[in-house]
């Protein structure tokens, strides 16, 4: 991994440190490269990561990433501010184990296309502006119609961000698992889903239909798109995984620790 390059949250103190990383490890022989990195270093934190994973999206294939918290430690940061000497030294002198990730996929479609966006945190559909009802399939068989703000999708590694704030489970890792989760879901005498997050297996494909999404935005990670005109979208697994470079081992209780 001689090849690398830096994105930072865009505060000064993030940005002087990427600027430390990139001359210590410009000094040891390895090569700022921003347009074609296999290591990419985050400064921030886990939104920086996932920024940076948006950025690099296109090579997610043969570029790993490795997170530094100007902060406390934060959920996928492996080092803190005041371990950036120690991170320098792990890079130029240790191997990483690659940690990979699942990357979900989602297809929106009405009658003209269907468009394809990735996430690795979450995909939400959302509407806060009128309840939204849908009707929804797993692996094509009807599961339930839904009523309320709408619904979240995560995998494992999303799972400690928006899916835990609305009651999802966190899930470990090695468990390769998808999650449905409600967002303000309505529950009566005439209408009823299932109101509890629902843990599926990884190749679980999710298809939610109605007539008019007007209003709802789906949300992928920190980005969104207006759904109206849309009427059907899917949400599995892609093929891809985004890869964490691990230059040490950090026990996943402190880092679930480091979550509340
Ligand atoms: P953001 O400011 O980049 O992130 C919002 C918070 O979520 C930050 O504290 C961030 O940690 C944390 N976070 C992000 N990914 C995480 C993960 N995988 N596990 C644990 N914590 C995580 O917000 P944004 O740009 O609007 O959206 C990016 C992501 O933030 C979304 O994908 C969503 O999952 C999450 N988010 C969560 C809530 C919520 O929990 N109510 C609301 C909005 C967004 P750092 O401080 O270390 O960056």
């Amino acid at each position: 991994m001689k090849r690398f390059t830096t994105v930072n949250r865009g505060d000064s103190e993030s940005q002087r440190i990427c600027l430390h990383i990139k001359n210590e490890l410009s000094h040891a022989g390895f090569t700022y490269d921003a347009a074609n990195p296999e290591l990419v270093v985050c400064v921030g934190g886990d939104g920086t990561l996932l920024k940076a994973f948006h950025e690099y999206l296109n090579l997610v294939d043969n570029v790993a990433f490795v997170g530094i918290h100007t902060g406390t430690l934060g959920f996928s940061t492996d080092y803190t501010q005041d371990q950036v000497d120690s991170f320098i030294h792990d890079v130029i002198h240790n191997t990483p184990t690659i940690d990979e990730k699942r990357i979900l996929e989602v297809m929106c479609t009405n009658t003209h296309k269907t468009q394809h966006f990735m996430a690795l945190n979450e995909v939400r559909v959302e509407n806060i502006v009128k309840t939204q009802a849908m009707d929804i399939f797993i692996n094509d068989q009807h599961f339930e119609t839904f009523r309320g703000n709408g619904v979240c999708i995560s995998g494992q590694y999303g799972s400690t961000a928006y899916n835990r704030s609305i009651g999802g489970a966190v899930i470990y890792p090695g468990l390769d698992l998808l999650q449905m989760t409600e967002i303000s879901g309505i529950h009566h005498r005439h209408a009823r889903s299932l109101g509890s997050p629902l843990v599926m297996n990884p190749e679980a494909k999710i298809t939610l239909k109605h007539e008019s999404f007007d209003h709802a935005l789906l949300c992928y990670d920190h980005l969104h798109i207006h759904l109206d005109n849309i009427h059907t979208i899917t949400i599995k697994n892609s093929d891809q995984t985004m890869k964490f470079a691990r230059f040490k081992s950090i026990p996943h209780i402190q880092r679930l620790n480091a979550l509340f």
